[in-house]
């Protein structure tokens, strides 16, 4: 296991951490601020959000790398099935192929994909399983030709009501059996997986070359929001050296990105405060 208490090159900003990717929160900082403020910590990387890139891609991108940043990941596809998707599948399926077009404009590898929930009209998720599936493998050739890795993550069970249909590593490696496309894996964020004691064990068995991404943050033990209420690493009772562990172990070295969504904590507080927590409980407690 790599040791970071002395190094935090592996260090990437998740910007939703700062809050400005959602209305109305975080201190509004362009992405150039991020960039700026990013590389004076010696942070490695970045991961955008769609929203605060707006047609500026490929400028944002060169923006990052010449700062001495890498462009990790890009956030994140359409709800590809379930009640917050758009309405139809063309329409579902332009705005995946739009972000694909995005992420490859921005100069990175990874794609996240936050699946959506169950389809309307059916119950559980496997159906859904498989919906989500066809349309991966649909989008997955498209992403190959551009040089986007697409990667499944896995959310909280409590938010697969509306939000996902897979909720475990075991859920996002069937779906990535179901696809067999070379490009497309997984991202583990501990947010959602560190109760599943079962994660370790899978990924050594299944996860071998298909982990994409690594996302820290903490689960408050008294949360108060599945949704914008997570902790700083460090705060809360997720195991994040177990699980880093895990996903090494696997074979996952790349960048480890944070992303804290914080309504009423992290994002009512100076950026340059949050990014400077970030490194030093990095090193501490990661
Ligand atoms: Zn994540």
């Amino acid at each position: 296991m790599r040791d970071f208490s002395q190094d935090h090159s592996t260090l990437a900003l998740n910007t939703a951490t700062l809050g400005h990717n959602l209305e109305g929160h975080g201190a509004g900082w362009s992405p150039e601020q991020v960039i700026d403020a990013c590389a004076e910590r010696g942070y490695g990387g970045i991961t955008f959000w769609r929203r605060e890139l707006a047609g500026r891609e490929v400028e944002i991108g060169a923006r990052t790398r010449a700062a001495g940043l890498q462009v990790v990941g890009l956030c994140r596809t359409p709800f590809l099935t379930g009640p917050l998707a758009l309405p139809s599948e063309p329409e579902i399926m332009d705005d995946f192929h739009r972000s694909i077009d995005e992420a490859a404009a921005l100069g990175t590898d990874v794609l996240t994909i936050v699946t959506g929930g169950p389809e309307p009209g059916t119950k559980g998720v496997l159906e859904s399983q498989k919906i989500l599936a066809d349309r991966v493998a649909r989008a997955a050739g498209y992403a190959a030709e551009r040089g986007v890795k697409l990667a499944l993550e896995p959310l909280s069970p409590a938010t697969a009501g509306n939000r996902t249909c897979i909720m475990t590593a075991a859920d996002a490696l069937n779906v990535c059996d179901a696809v067999d496309a070379p490009n497309v894996g997984i991202a583990i964020d501990v947010y959602h997986v560190w109760w599943d004691t079962t994660l370790a064990q899978t990924l050594a068995t299944r996860g071998k070359g298909r982990i994409l991404g690594f996302h820290l943050c903490d689960w408050l033990a008294d949360t108060s929001d599945i949704l914008l209420d997570r902790g700083m690493m460090g705060d809360g009772v997720a195991d994040l050296k177990a699980l880093r562990n895990a996903v090494e172990s696997a074979g996952y070295s790349g960048l480890c990105e944070v992303e804290i969504f914080s309504a009423n904590t992290w994002w009512l507080r100076p950026p340059e405060e949050v990014l400077d927590t970030i490194v030093t409980r990095f090193r501490s407690c990661c």
